[in-house]
This record gives structure tokens, sequence and C-alpha cells, in this order.
């Protein structure tokens, strides 16, 4: 045993609506898993938050998909760590692909956004993709001071929303090189107890073969948690 809770995370991404928001929370309220061992968050659109907590039941989190990292002010389109402590989410996905190639979000601003919403108390689920390389260039501004409430999620760009899912051995040997790299430049510790997701075309065919593997502690999964597929991938777990 790990001793990591496994965590399935779902992101929405820019999908849904009030009808969907519906079907799926109610799916979820309808499920049951051990919540000691499995952890669940789900990323809906912002404007969709406040509705998604609202009806769903308190063992499922509810995360943003991103924040900016200032409070508040002249910062048109963006979220802030107040608007969600305000409606009771205590999550943020930061840094996933996605805003860094279509939005041009920088390592810089991305290190930014973490610290700041792990200052405000949030819990992270901090995206890294497949330059690991570079990342370890940067280690500087990268490395949060405090672990505790961040968990990353490793997504290769080629596997995300494109039906190529890494094997179990690729995705394994990227996480046993994150936490080899998180035991050698933060901490053993920090390194044991980081739960480090899987993300990329993750669905209920792959999931039974990719979680066994000993360093893959979880998903972020994007297409298959708008469908059914999100309460089998738990329900295969659980
Ligand atoms: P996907 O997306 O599951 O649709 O490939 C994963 C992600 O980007 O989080």
């Amino acid at each position: 045993m790990t001793g990591r809770k496994f965590l399935i995370g779902g992101n929405w991404k820019m999908n849904g609506s009030k009808a969907l928001v519906d079907t799926l929370v109610t799916g979820l309220n309808n499920a049951t898993w051990n919540t000691d061992e499995i952890e669940v968050v789900i990323a809906p659109p912002a404007p969709y938050l406040d509705l998604v907590r609202s009806k769903a039941k308190k063992e499922v989190n509810v995360s943003a998909q991103n924040i900016y990292f200032e409070k508040k002010g002249a910062y048109t389109g963006e979220n802030s760590s107040e608007f969600l402590k305000d409606l009771g989410i205590n999550w943020t996905i930061i840094g996933h692909s996605e805003r860094r190639e279509i939005f041009k979000e920088s390592d810089e601003v991305t290190a930014k956004k973490v610290a700041f919403a792990l200052a405000e108390g949030l819990s992270v689920i901090a995206c890294v993709g497949e330059k690991l390389e570079e990342r370890e260039a940067n280690q500087t501004t990268e490395v949060p001071s405090e672990w505790t409430n961040v968990v990353v999620a490793y997504e290769p760009v080629w596997a995300i929303g494109t039906g190529k899912v890494a094997t179990p051995q690729q995705a394994q040997d990227v996480h046993h090189e994150i936490r080899t790299w998180l035991a050698a430049n933060v901490s053993a510790e920090v390194a044991q107890a980081t739960r480090i997701l899987y993300g990329g075309s993750v669905g209920a065919k792959n999931s039974g073969e990719l979680q066994k593997e000993v360093d893959i502690d979880g998903f972020l999964i994007g297409g298959a948690s708008l469908t059914g597929d999100f309460v089998t991938i738990i329900n295969t777990r659980a």
C-alpha cells in the first residue's frame, strides 16, 4: 500500500449545460465509494461551479479549472480564489496544457498561480506535460514550499483528447521519474506522499490497467468525465 488516496478527477473543460450538470451530478450522487480510499473531484466550467456545488453530495469535491494570482481587481474574465471560497469550493486545476498552449500561460505564470492558490488555502491539481527536463531547469520558480495540498497531474500532450492513451508502462515510467525528481529536489517525505495523476484519454476501458501501476495515484479525465464512464471508472476502483 502506498498510503496515497486514489484521486479520480473530471475536467469538463469548456463543456456543459444545466441539463448536463443535472445528469452528471445525479449520476455521481447515486454512486458510492469508500472516501477513505478514493477522492472524487470534478471541475465544471466556472459559470456552473455554484450549481454543481449546491447539487452535489459532499463526497464530491468541486474544483475550478483555473484561477488568477490576484484576489480581485481589474482582470476582466478571470476567476478569483475569493469567488471559490465564497462558493464553498476548495480545489483548482492549474497549468493545464490547454492553458499553456492555447492561452500561452508560461511556466512562470503557472508557478505563480500554484503558489497563490496554495497560500489561499486551496488544493491544487498542478498539471505538467511532456517537457519534464525543461521544468527541471526551472525548478527554482516551479517548486512550491508547501506540498501537502498539491496533486501533480502528468498529461502527455499527445494523449489528450486523442484516444491515444499512454501504455501503463509509459505512464508508470514518467510517474516514477517525477517521484524521483521530488525526492531529489524536495524531500523523500513529499515524494512518498504526493499523488501523481495520469491524464490523457483515460476511459472505462483502460483505467483498470493504468491503476495497477504503483506510481499512478489517480486520473485527470477529460472527455470521459462527461459521460457515464466517469462513474464506471470510480466503480472499477471501488
Ligand atoms: P482527455 O483529457 O481525457 O479528454 O484526453 C484529459 C485532460 O486534458 O485532462
